[in-house]
């Protein structure tokens, strides 16, 4: 699929002597997985080239892919080949220098409301960025390289982002996609225990969340962390934005959304949902992102409440029409 601009995408790559990969902010597993996997692909295949990441953020779950390495100067930029992953808007990218470049290239799966860039591949149905990487190397594998350590990158992305290819858009391709990469030896049980372990303490913590989970009216899950609460139990930003894990198994709440209160007052608003589609809503609240998985910010007590209603309502809507897992 979308042969013709991979192949453009392959021309700039291959005619491009410095290529500069970032991805968006507050990155995830599929952020991190795919610009680390494919700037590791580009590195094997073309060792003379200067491949560098470019990013001014880090995850520190994601510590154990490895550093990101030496980021690249403003003369790096002059006549280097930009390319920004699983990003669908430019104020999200981590790097305000991404348009200092000569050519800028988007490849995405989010919903292309604001698209940018002198090239751009967007698959929004596509399970991960990490799969159209990967998509990519199979598109061109007589021409690129890949190993075991970038396979391992772009499986990260693939699993994280796809929920374990629980979600919508894991496909037969995505599986033809991860069957590739693990081909190349993946330790599956290595990712899993970076993936999974928590310290006790957050466990508690999550024990304790359990019982102040909320329901609205027609069933929308939801659940607050203030500043306070973190403090407390002395949690990142990051450890917080995990509880919205907690409520994606309540039968009747296909919509659940944490709200999470940042340093300055404004609150993180993390939307998932079955079923019925949040990314319009999260649209009307300052985010965007999936059909079935967005962000959003609210900036006040009264814009919360408001953001809460109008999930009430769109589950009601949706419950009025459909049946099951109701
Ligand atoms: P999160 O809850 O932060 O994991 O975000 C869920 C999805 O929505 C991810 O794919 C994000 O990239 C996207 N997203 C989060 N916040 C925003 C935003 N403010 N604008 C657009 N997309 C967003």
């Amino acid at each position: 699929m979308n042969l013709e601009v991979k192949q453009k995408i392959f021309e700039a790559i291959h005619s491009s002597e410095t290529v500069i990969i970032s991805r968006h902010r507050r990155p995830d597993g599929d952020a991190v997985g795919s610009t680390m996997g494919l700037a590791r692909i580009l590195r094997l295949t073309y060792p003379k080239k200067r491949v560098f990441l470019d990013n001014e953020d880090a995850s520190d779950y994601l510590a154990f892919l490895g550093s990101e390495g030496e980021r690249p100067t403003d003369a790096d930029y002059e006549n280097a080949l930009v390319i920004v992953l699983d990003t669908g808007t430019l104020d999200r990218i981590s790097n305000c220098r991404v348009l200092n470049g000569r050519m800028l290239i988007k490849i995405d799966h989010h919903i292309d409301d604001k698209p940018f860039g002198d090239l751009s591949w967007v698959e929004e149905e596509r399970s991960s960025a990490c799969e159209m990487v990967t998509d990519f190397y199979l598109s061109f594998r007589d021409k690129l390289k890949l190993d075991a350590e970038a396979a391992t990158y772009l499986y990260t992305g693939m699993v994280t982002d796809s929920g374990r290819f629980r979600y919508r858009g894991s496909d037969a391709g995505t599986m033809r996609c991860a069957a590739a990469l693990l081909e190349q030896g993946v330790d599956t049980e290595t990712i899993f225990a970076h993936l999974y372990m928590d310290d006790f303490s957050i466990l508690r913590f999550h024990a304790a969340l359990t019982n102040r989970i909320r329901l609205t009216e027609s069933g929308v899950a939801w659940l607050r962390i203030s500043r306070a609460m973190r403090r407390r139990r002395s949690l990142s930003m990051e450890e917080a934005s995990n509880v919205v894990s907690l409520m994606d198994s309540i039968k009747g709440s296909l919509i659940w959304i944490a709200l999470l209160e940042n340093d300055d007052g404004s609150v993180r608003v993390r939307l998932r949902s079955r079923f019925v589609e949040v990314q319009e809503l999260a649209t009307h609240y300052h985010g965007g992102g999936h059909a079935c998985a967005s962000g959003a910010t609210v900036y006040s007590r009264e814009e919360e409440a408001a953001l809460l209603a109008e999930a009430d309502a769109l589950l009601k809507r949706y419950k009025e029409t459909h049946t099951g897992w109701l």
